[in-house]
C-alpha cells in the first residue's frame, strides 16, 4: 500500500492526517447514534406498557363491621340503608361484653389513648368532623385508630338534630364521614348525635344514609361540672351489665383516672371491655358480610320510627370543658 501510495504520488503524511481527521469527525456521530438508540427503546417499551389497561381498583369490601374503601373522597352511598330504624341504647345482653365509647375530641387527654393502646383494648370514638377536630387534625384521627379505636361519626358541626331538614342531617353525616374516612379508609355504620338528641325524621334520614343512631347505657357524667371521681366510678360499676355501652368524653372531667379504675374492675367481673361493634355482635345492628347477603343482608326497608324512648334533652351536650 505504501508503494501504491508512492506510485500514485500521494504523500503518506498527508494521507495519515486525512485519516485522523476523518476519525475525529465520524466517531462522535457513531457514538451519538448508539446513544439515541437507548431512549427510542425506552419510548417503545413505555408505549407498549401504556396500551395495557390499568388493573381496576379493588372494590370496597366489608371487613368486620365496617366498609373499607380505597376511594376515600367519594363514600356516599357505600353503606346500605340501616334497619331496623331505632336508637341503640345497649349491645347484645347475651354477651359478657361492655363497650367503651368516647366522644367529641376537644381538649383530649392523650393519656386515654396511651392507656387503651397499652392495655390492648378495642374501643370506639365518636368524633366531630368540623369545629377544629377531625378535618383539621388528621393526626388525631390516625392516633385514635392506632390506639385500637374504631372511629365513628359524631356529625360535622355537633349541632342538635331536632327540627332539621333532610339535606342538613345528611350533610352533617357525610361531611364528618369524609373527614374521618380520608384518614382511616373505613366507614362504620354508626352515628351519635350531639347530646344523644334527635327526632324521628333525623333518625330515618340517618338510616337512609346507612347509619344506626347510637346512644349509651351508662353515662360516666364526665361533662357534669362538680362531679367527683368517686361518684363517677360508683355510677359506672353499680350499673354495669352485659352489653352495656359506656359514654365518656375525650376532654371530660376525670375521664382518664375513671377509665384506668373501672376497666380492670369490669374485667375482674368477667366482662370483655371492648368496642361498640363487639357488643353489637349477634344483634340486627351490624353490617352483613357479602357471604351473609343470601339470607337477606341488611333490612332495606326503612320505616318511620314513631316514638323515641328515653332521650334526655339535657344530658351530655358535649360542650363540656371550657
Ligand atoms: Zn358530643
Amino acid at each position: 500500500m505504501h508503494r501504491w501510495l508512492l506510485k500514485k504520488g500521494i504523500n503518506i503524511r498527508y494521507f495519515m492526517l486525512v485519516l485522523v481527521v476523518l476519525m475525529i469527525v465520524l466517531l462522535p456521530v457513531t457514538v451519538n447514534r448508539s446513544k439515541d438508540n437507548t431512549p427510542r427503546k425506552q419510548e417503545l417499551s413505555a408505549g407498549v406498557l401504556s396500551e395495557i389497561p390499568p388493573a381496576p381498583p379493588p372494590g370496597d369490601r366489608t371487613e368486620g363491621n365496617c366498609v373499607v374503601t380505597r376511594d376515600k373522597e367519594n363514600f356516599a352511598g357505600k353503606l346500605p340503608p340501616a334497619g331496623p330504624v331505632e336508637i341503640i341504647y345497649r349491645g347484645n345482653p347475651d354477651l359478657m361484653r361492655v363497650a367503651i365509647t368516647i366522644d367529641d375530641g376537644w381538649n383530649a387527654d392523650m393519656r386515654i389513648l396511651d392507656l387503651l393502646k397499652e392495655w390492648k383494648i378495642e374501643w370506639t370514638a365518636f368524633l366531630i368532623g368540623g369545629r377544629n377536630l377531625a378535618e383539621s387534625h388528621p393526626e388525631f384521627v390516625k392516633r385514635i385508630a392506632d390506639s385500637g379505636g374504631e372511629v365513628c361519626n359524631h356529625t360535622y358541626s355537633h349541632s342538635i338534630m331536632t327540627g332539621r331538614d333532610q339535606a342538613f342531617v345528611a350533610g352533617e353525616i357525610q361531611n364528618a364521614q369524609q373527614a374521618i374516612t380520608r384518614v382511616t379508609g373505613k366507614i362504620y355504620p354508626y352515628v351519635r348525635f350531639c347530646g344523644g338528641n334527635c327526632d324521628a325524621a333525623a333518625l330515618n334520614w340517618a338510616a337512609q344514609e346507612g347509619y344506626w343512631v347510637v346512644n349509651w347505657t351508662i353515662d360516666s357524667e364526665d361533662t357534669r361540672k362538680g362531679i367527683t371521681f368517686e361518684q363517677q366510678v360508683n355510677t359506672i360499676l353499680s350499673s354495669v351489665r352485659p352489653g352495656a355501652i359506656l359514654l365518656f368524653h375525650f376532654g371530660g372531667y376525670n375521664t382518664y383516672p375513671v377509665l384506668a379504675t373501672v376497666i380492670p374492675e369490669i374485667q375482674k367481673r368477667g366482662y370483655e371491655v371492648t368496642s361498640l361493634s363487639r357488643v353489637l355482635e349477634g344483634t340486627p345492628y351490624v353490617l352483613k358480610n357479602d357471604k351473609d347477603k343470601t339470607d337477606g343482608g341488611n333490612d332495606k326497608s326503612v320505616s318511620l320510627f314513631p316514638v323515641l324512648p328515653g332521650v334526655d334533652e339535657n344530658s351530655g351536650n358535649g360542650d363540656p370543658i371550657e
